[in-house]
């Protein structure tokens, strides 16, 4: 790891303006993935920004009911909240498949979406890649891919993006809020994760010298009655293979709302606004939810060691969308 210097900021425009004076500053949140990567000589930094002790740890409702979550509010805090537990449990479960008790209680809001992926090759400084390394090539298309891409992925990068919570917050419409140099702005979580396409290097739209100041959840019904689920290699403390975040309201048997993500099949949490299309206004029952994935899944382009995931998202759509409308039913 090369040297690097360390300071503490304790106001956001302070923060802005420590970042734009070297371009490889960085902000630090929990650190649980920043530090694993300077490790590794994936990042090196000469700056590190800690931002945990901004005034940004505050979950709060906003005037329409819904939730104004700060940056560098913690995994765990986030899951335990009575709020979000009431109102989003699928945010609280998704938080809560994902690391260890451990690792949520240092991970922040504004980290966890910055996460990087965890393709192998992005953290073997001896592969290319071209997410590391701009235009240096993809081995993972040839090589070990089970767990890569199979929505939305192009031939300069087939990776996933890991986090857990962002599934959630794709379905829920969540916006993301920063500060630059500049001022303020937000992001709708469609458009924080660019499309791959040839620049799989630029993940998110966020400006430059952005600092993340926090996430709102807007008012849903529908995200009272939602569910996270996760299928992973073991039973904790491993990244999903394939994840869904799902919200259903039924009325008279009849879907009314629902609301898909998908998680670890793309370069982003992946809305599934196709299956949506297919569900809504029809029969809350097992074949549309199979006829909803169906119409999903029929852009997937699997690699040839990560085709069972068609199979395997096929699977989560039709038993969280019954459990959800079984539910409703009682
Ligand atoms: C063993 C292990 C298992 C894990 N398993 C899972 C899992 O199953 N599911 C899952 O979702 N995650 C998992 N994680 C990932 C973990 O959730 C992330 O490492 C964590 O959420 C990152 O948050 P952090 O605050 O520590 O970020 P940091 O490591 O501090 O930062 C990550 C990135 O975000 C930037 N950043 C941080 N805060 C801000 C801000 N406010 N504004 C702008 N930029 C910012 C940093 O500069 C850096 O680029 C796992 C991690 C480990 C080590
Ligand atoms: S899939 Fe993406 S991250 Fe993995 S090696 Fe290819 S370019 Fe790099």
């Amino acid at each position: 790891m090369r040297e690097f210097g360390y300071e503490r900021v304790f106001d956001v425009p302070g923060a802005v303006a420590l970042l734009g004076t070297g371009p490889d500053a960085r902000f630090l949140g929990g650190g649980t993935n920043l530090v694993d990567l300077m490790k590794a000589g994936v990042e090196r930094p000469t700056l590190l920004i800690d931002v945990q002790e901004l005034p940004l740890n505050t979950i709060e409702f906003t005037p329409d009911g819904g939730l104004r979550i700060g940056a560098t509010v913690t995994n765990s805090d986030l899951a335990a909240h009575t709020e979000v537990r009431r109102h989003y449990p699928a945010l609280a479960q998704a938080l809560l498949a994902g690391a260890s008790g451990q690792l949520r209680n240092m991970a922040t809001v504004g980290g966890n979406l910055l996460q990087r992926t965890r393709c192998g090759y992005f953290s073997d400084l001896a592969q290319p890649c071209n997410k590391r390394v701009p235009d240096s090539g993809c081995p993972a298309i040839a090589g070990e891919h089970h767990n890569h891409a199979i929505l939305g992925a192009s031939e300069h990068c087939v990776a996933t993006h890991p986090s857990d919570m962002a599934v959630a917050l794709a379905a829920f419409d969540a916006v993301v809020s920063y500060e630059t140099a500049d001022g303020p702005g937000e992001l709708p979580i469609a458009e924080f994760y660019r499309p791959v396409g040839e620049t799989p290097h630029i993940e998110t739209a966020l400006p430059p010298g952005a600092l993340i100041t926090g996430v709102t959840l807007p008012s849903a019904a529908v995200a009272a009655h939602s569910r996270f689920r996760k299928v992973r290699e073991r039973a904790s403390y491993a990244f999903a293979i394939g994840s869904i975040a799902a919200a259903l309201d039924v009325q008279d048997g009849a879907v009314r709302e629902v609301r898909l993500a998908f998680g670890a099949v793309a370069s982003r949490p992946w809305r599934a606004r196709a299956a949506e299309r297919a569900l809504t206004g029809g029969p809350a029952d097992t074949e549309a939810f199979a006829a909803a994935a169906d119409a999903e899944l029929a852009a997937a382009e699997a690699l040839p060691e990560n085709g069972y995931k068609v199979t395997l998202m096929r699977n989560l759509v039709v038993s969280v969308l019954t459990e959800l409308a079984e539910e409703a039913a009682r």
